[in-house]
């Protein structure tokens, strides 16, 4: 199977680089650095494959709500997370708990974002290669 392209579809790419037994290509049409296996190494395909600490660190306690509560009152000193308009970013968002906390408290928009380091040494070598 030919692999193509994940932004413009092209058939048309070389092998660039591999990691942890993932190959990744780059596009002789867009240059754009992609795989296409379906184990990428940067994506866990659910919950039950990560370890069963991780699975407990992201499971919900009542001192995280307390905790979290808090947090929500500081950034209520700023903006109306009560206000459907207000959209909120968490960059940084870790294990996600926060995010959870305003979707189930708050009717603000919210998203949580956290960038895997295995991910962020990958844009690392996209940056470092497209220099
Ligand atoms: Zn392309």
């Amino acid at each position: 199977m030919t692999p193509t392209c994940s932004l413009c579809g092209s058939d048309r790419s070389v092998p660039a680089f591999e990691k942890s037994g993932q190959e990744y290509r780059r596009c002789g049409t867009c240059t754009l650095l992609f795989s296409q296996e379906r184990t990428n190494a940067n994506f866990q395909p659910s919950i039950d494959d990560f370890e069963p600490a991780y699975r407990q660190y992201l499971e919900e306690r009542p001192i995280d709500a307390l905790n979290l509560d808090d947090v929500i009152a500081w950034i209520e000193s700023f903006v109306d997370l009560k206000n459907p308009d207000v959209r909120l970013l968490d960059v940084g968002a870790g294990s996600g708990q926060l995010v959870r906390r305003l979707q189930n408290t708050r009717t603000c928009a919210v998203s949580g974002l956290e960038i895997p380091i295995n991910l962020a040494d990958t844009l690392h070598v996209v940056w470092r290669r497209a220099a």
